[in-house]
């Protein structure tokens, strides 16, 4: 049998449907590959072998009894560590929760089980979201399988590291601001960020709750299609779940890989090429768009131009909701209590927890979100920045009258080395230029590898409008089914 790794979702639900192989033995075969290569690449904070090969025996039983089984059933998935799952640890890459097992699972999680799907374990990431090279993680770097002194993007580092260094073949993360694309981009994978609505958040630990939103991610844009179908749609648990099913991603995936793409209109986005990007993701971005034209799709350039200040923006709004979102964490209700000796107050022992639990990036963030909402400096910051966001919005909406989705790099850079932009935070920020404006409009975005730059991957970003993710994977699928996947240097 070929390596069990190496194949897609589909071709191992494929395998397991027919009996080829069984669910544990593919489970195997990824805890196995985890075993020797989790070392270098640190992409998992927990693996949870028992439960995979009890799952996986789940799905073995039920094909022995003739049952029905479901797209994905048998295929190992890793889940970020901001989902929370029942009895596994659930960290969020903080101190602040080490030890908390979570009572109950998330709702991704939970249809991720029903579906059959296993789950390997927790994957790393910068400290409750907050950063673009889990560097921010405070267990420890993930290493980027194409070059282990680089950043694997972040947040969702974790995630993007184990597809591309074939621990699995299926993750999940969580996009704010970038989280699913930019580790997508610089890994070589797919990463998806469904319409803002359109997964559940519901036991998901929130950072910004207006912007927060899971999504797939996978080595190819069909994978990515079935595991967005599996785990998308109306949730009564979550208040700003949209009461629609997912647009039929599978279809226009599957649509995509015939490489025609007549009648399609796509639009460059002007403000996110050209400048702010390096030469080599340029270059690949431009041979991408010849490639889309080649296919029948119609190019044309348009403007938005508020996506300029998008960064500003994000890096008001995401803080003023995590300020507020992180008071919960307070050495009472969940994971770590430090100093409570008996003789202090309970407020000493708030901040003390804080003090021990926070990182340094989240404390900016809860001080910056803070500052911005305080009284006297409410309008001129973050009322200003949600003044920008609809302006962003409109951009969005004046777009997509004239074109069918939009395009760009997913990234300005390629992943850089680790430790080369931990000290200034803005050059950290940047790493999310491209992406930020999909979030604060709140419409999907995708990520697909479109070439190399200097051996390393570079992505391109499909834009569209809200509730019309399926266009973007068909554009998605149409490039792959010319550039192909990619595969890094052997680990
Ligand atoms: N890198 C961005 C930030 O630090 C986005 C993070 C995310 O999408 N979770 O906020």
């Amino acid at each position: 049998m070929s390596d069990l790794t190496k194949l897609t979702a589909v071709e191992i639900a494929g395998l397991v449907a027919s009996g080829e192989a069984s669910a544990v033995e593919v489970t195997h075969a990824h805890l196995d590959r985890i075993a020797a290569v989790d070392e270098r690449v640190h992409a998992f904070l927990h693996v949870d072998g028992e439960g995979a090969l009890a799952a996986a025996r789940r799905v073995d039983e039920r094909r022995a009894a003739g049952e029905e089984l479901g797209p994905l059933a048998g295929v190992p998935v890793a889940v970020k560590d901001v989902l929370t799952t029942k009895g596994v640890p659930t960290t969020v890459g903080s101190k602040i929760l080490e030890g908390w097992r979570p009572p109950y699972d998330s709702t991704i999680v939970q249809r991720l089980r029903d579906a059959g799907t296993v789950m390997l374990g927790k994957t790393n990431m910068d400290e409750f979201a907050m950063g673009s090279s889990t560097e921010y993680s405070a267990y420890g770097p993930t290493h980027n399988p194409w070059d282990l002194d680089r950043i694997p993007g972040g947040s969702g580092g974790g995630s993007a590291a184990a597809l591309a260094a074939y621990e699995a073949p299926l993750a999940i993360g969580s996009d704010t601001g970038g989280s699913i694309r930019q580790p997508g981009a610089v890994t070589g994978t797919v990463g998806a960020k469904p319409t803002y609505g359109g997964t559940s958040r519901y036991g998901l630990v929130a950072f910004s709750s207006s912007l927060d939103t899971p999504g797939p991610c996978a080595r190819t844009v069909l994978d990515a299609a079935l595991l967005h179908q599996v785990i998308g749609g109306h949730d009564p648990r979550d208040s700003t779940s949209i009461p629609a099913p997912v647009p039929d991603v599978v279809a226009a995936a599957k649509l995509g890989a015939t490489g025609d793409l007549t009648g399609v209109k796509l639009g460059i986005v002007k403000e996110l090429t050209g400048e702010g990007a390096e030469p080599g993701v340029m270059a690949a971005f431009r041979e991408s768009v010849d490639t889309l034209a080649k296919l029948g799709a119609e190019i044309v350039e348009v403007s938005c131009p508020h996506f300029r200040y998008a960064l500003s923006a994000y890096y008001l709004i995401a803080p003023s909701e995590c300020s507020s979102n992180l008071a919960r964490f307070d050495g009472v209700r969940f994971g770590l209590r430090v100093g409570d000796d008996g003789n202090r107050s309970l407020e000493e022992v708030m901040s003390l927890t804080r003090e021990a639990g926070f990182g340094p990036e989240v404390k900016r963030r809860i001080m910056l979100g803070t500052y911005a909402l305080s009284s006297g400096y409410y309008d001129a910051y973050y009322g200003q920045a949600q003044k920008v966001r609809t302006l962003i919005t409109r951009d969005f909406t004046a777009a997509f009258e004239q074109v069918d989705a939009l395009i760009s790099p997913t990234t300005p850079f390629v992943a850089f080395p680790i430790g080369a932009r931990t000290s200034d935070p803005y050059q950290m920020y940047l790493a999310d230029l491209f992406t930020i404006p999909t979030n604060l409009y709140g419409g999907p975005g995708i990520s697909v590898p479109c070439g190399l730059s200097d051996g390393l991957p570079v992505g391109l970003q499909v834009m569209a409008p809200t509730m019309a993710d399926d266009r973007m994977y068909r554009v998605a699928a149409a490039l792959e089914s010319v550039v192909g996947t990619f595969t890094p240097p052997a680990l």
